[in-house]
């Protein structure tokens, strides 16, 4: 069986009205998990996730994906049933009945216990189905479960003796009905089966092997799991981690054990759960679903037949390969600055929670204020922040409020206390005030339940604002990424140390770089121009970093050692990029462990490590892909540029706002970079620059500097 390349998992509802706004539990969610990477959604109503969902499974057939899509309800009902209410023993004739029984309007109004009450009078005795509001006047849908007698139907499906916390399917109403999620999700099922026709295969009744699969779920089955994950909602939190679990199972074809779960007997009339009786492998997905995935081994490849790569193909070869890979976990909001998103966050608070004034001043009700002069009466009472509630004002009159304080009962205006006067217990301003002044409405900054952040999201200091004030205490972050810095060369000593040597200024700088870019640097020394020397620095960095970055022999020459290794025991590709200064750049993976091979010289590296690795590092961190910005200025500067390669020239900007060059284009002079304050970048093509002709500077700041 091929992989699905998208798994939806479906927490289906059964409410008679619109969900609300602002996202809720007991409301459908769906996770969407594609690609490696999960999206949530909410959604309001029955009529939208069903066009949702036919939009999803219609776009992954038009592009050739597969989809296994998974609802929490279930999808048979115990043996006989099917018979009794259709005359065919099977499931597909339950649903085809329920779709012409059922109607639900797309603001989810419904029929759903009419239906049932309908179906128990057709069956002998008093039953299987029950549960309703008390106010509904339905005599063969009793209300309590201990009115039934005589309908002859087991209690429960053969899966839920393999499940026993699963609510029964006759149950319609209060805690776990998913009986009415099932009238209800049923017929909808129905639909996309027939839209779907061949194209779609629900399982257990047929086989798992067509484009798109549909089978029962029970994302309580992970809920040890779910527990640990945070998210505003646990629903969101359900769908996300079944759907993560499911999806790992897939991808290392892993999914027969789950589909071989079933036993026969239910392959025809009472379905089973997607997971019960496998539950230790789909626990140990989920788990291990919430760890990276590696990089392919051949992210790194060249396209064959290519000589000079361009920068841009480079980079965007880089862009599509590079992903998260360390792993999210947890984090309090204490911990949390500087790590990036692992997964968005949705608001958990409205902010501000209640209307509140903006303003030291006097509240009261606007409509009982005019033009002129006005003079209301102040209540005792008095309204400040944090201070307990107070009000109601009544019309007419107006309480003394400070800022911040939530507006009590009665007051929707506030007028400031610079422009009043008090008099003999009433405070007196002109009119006309506009309505609402001074008030901040509930939820103007930030609703409850919205997204704020994306995953992805370095938390910086506004970040960390915006999660404390929606009232988040920990987030899902990925951990730090681990960049290994290895110099490389027998010539070079350890600066200030007294020996003879080149001192090593390539270690000290791309450490530097790595803590400024967010990722934690771990010093891996010297290593000599030796093939052993090499070999076990190497081993030591892929145990303790997530990427390494090395400097030195990174060229085909005889000690080149750092190339020759990786050629014979890592796998690697020397990308001969179309740049100067750089030229070779080591590209590879030692033990699984991305490896960046930079030149030896210092400019060179600089430059590389701005251009190359800091967008590669910033996507493995689970942070977005970087591109400096730049900025059009006027050149101080003449020069006649070949064309073949792309070139970055040490540069600042001069007092009349134009870029002057360090005078030596020499790549071994390393005061250049600390002369500069950026660089320039040249096209790849030929050019001829004279002064005042514009170029793109960009500030060592576009690089997180
Ligand atoms: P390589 O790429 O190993 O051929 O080195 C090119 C030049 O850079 C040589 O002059 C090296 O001595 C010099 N070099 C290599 N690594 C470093 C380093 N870590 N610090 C300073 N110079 C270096
Ligand atoms: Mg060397």
């Amino acid at each position: 069986m091929s992989p699905f390349d998208t798994v939806i998992t479906v927490d289906w509802s059964a409410r008679s009205a619109p969900s609300p706004k602002a996202p809720t539990a007991d409301a459908i969610w769906i996770a969407v998990a594609e690609g490696g990477s999960i999206a949530t959604h909410y959604l309001r109503t029955r009529a939208e996730a069903a066009a949702f969902l036919a939009d999803q499974l219609g776009a992954a057939l038009r592009e050739g994906r597969r989809v296994l899509a998974g609802f929490d309800f279930p999808f048979g009902y115990p043996a006989g049933f099917a018979e009794a209410l259709t005359g065919q023993a099977h499931a597909f004739a339950v649903w085809e009945w329920l779709a012409q029984a059922i109607e639900d309007g797309p603001e989810n109004a419904n029929n759903r216990f009419d239906v049932a009450s309908a179906i128990n009078q057709r069956l002998p005795g008093m039953g299987p189905f029950w549960g309703r509001p008390q106010t509904l006047d339905l005599p063969d849908l009793p209300e309590k479960g201990r009115a039934r007698v005589g309908h002859g139907f087991s209690e429960r499906r053969l899966v839920e003796g393999a499940v026993p916390r699963a609510q029964p399917t006759w149950k319609l109403y209060t805690t776990g009905s998913v009986g009415s999620q099932a009238l209800l999700g049923l017929p909808v099922l129905q639909r996309l089966r027939a839209r779907f026709g061949p194209d779609l295969a629900v399982w257990p009744f047929e086989a798992p092997d067509a484009p798109i699969v549909l089978a029962e779920i029970y994302p309580s089955l992970l809920d040890s799991i779910v527990a640990a994950e945070p998210a505003a909602v646990k629903d969101e939190a359900q769908v996300r981690v079944l759907a993560r679990a499911l999806a790992r199972l897939s991808d290392n074809h892993d999914l027969g054990a789950l589909f071989g779960a079933a036993p026969e007997d239910a392959g025809r009339e009472e379905g089973w759960i997607l997971g019960a009786g496998a539950e230790a492998s789909l626990r140990a997905a989920a788990l291990q679903g919430a760890g990276p995935r590696a990089l392919r081994n051949d992210c790194f490849a060249l396209p064959q037949g290519v000589d000079w790569v361009p920068v841009d193909d480079a980079l965007a070869q880089l862009r599509r390969e590079m992903h998260a890979v360390t792993a999210p976990a947890p984090c309090d909001l204490a911990d949390a600055a500087g790590r990036i998103l692992a997964e968005g966050v949705r608001a958990a608070r409205s902010h501000p929670p209640h209307a509140n004034s903006a303003v030291d001043g006097y509240g009261f009700a606007h409509a009982a204020t005019g033009s002129g002069p006005q003079a209301l009466p102040l209540v005792e009472e008095r309204a400040a922040a944090g201070g307990g509630p107070v009000g109601p004002v009544p019309e007419g009159a107006a309480i003394r409020i400070l800022t911040g304080a939530a507006l009590p009962e009665g007051v929707d205006t506030v007028v400031l206390e610079e422009v009043t006067t008090l008099e003999a217990g009433h405070v007196r301003f002109n009119g006309p005030v506009k309505p609402g002044a001074n008030a901040r409405k509930a939820g103007e900054d930030i609703v409850a339940g919205n997204t704020i952040l994306e995953r992805g999201t370095r938390l910086g200091p506004p970040e960390l604002a915006l999660l404390a004030a929606a009232n988040i205490g920990s987030v899902s972050a990925f951990a730090p990424l681990r960049v290994g810095v290895l110099s490389t060369g027998d010539e070079l000593v350890r600066p200030g140390t007294g020996q003879a040597g080149t001192p090593d200024a390539n270690r000290p700088m791309l450490l530097s770089l790595a803590g400024r870019w967010g990722h934690e640097g771990r010093d891996l020394g010297i290593a000599a121009d030796d093939r052993a020397a090499l070999r076990e620095a190497l081993d030591d960095a892929a145990g303790r970093a997530d990427a390494i970055l090395t400097s030195g022999g990174a060229s085909a020459g005889d000690e080149d050692h750092m190339s020759a290794l990786m050629a014979a025991e890592g796998t690697v590709a020397t990308w001969r990029v179309a740049i100067k200064p750089g030229r070779p750049l080591l590209l590879g993976q030692w033990r699984g462990t991305p490896v960046f091979g930079f030149p030896g010289n210092p400019v060179a590296a600089f430059v590389c490590a701005l251009v190359f690795a800091r967008p590669a590092l910033s996507r493995l961190a689970g942070g977005p892909w970087l591109s400096p910005a730049g900025r059009a200025v006027p050149a101080a500067f003449k020069k006649n540029k070949k064309p073949g390669r792309r070139e970055y020239l040490r540069a600042r900007i001069t007092a009349e706002g134009a870029a002057e060059v360090f005078p030596s284009e020499g790549s071994g002079r390393v005061s250049g970079l600390s002369w500069a304050t950026g660089l320039v970048e040249l096209p790849d093509g030929a050019a001829t620059i004279a002064p005042g002709d514009p170029v793109r500077f960009l500030p060592y700041s576009d690089f997180g500097l």
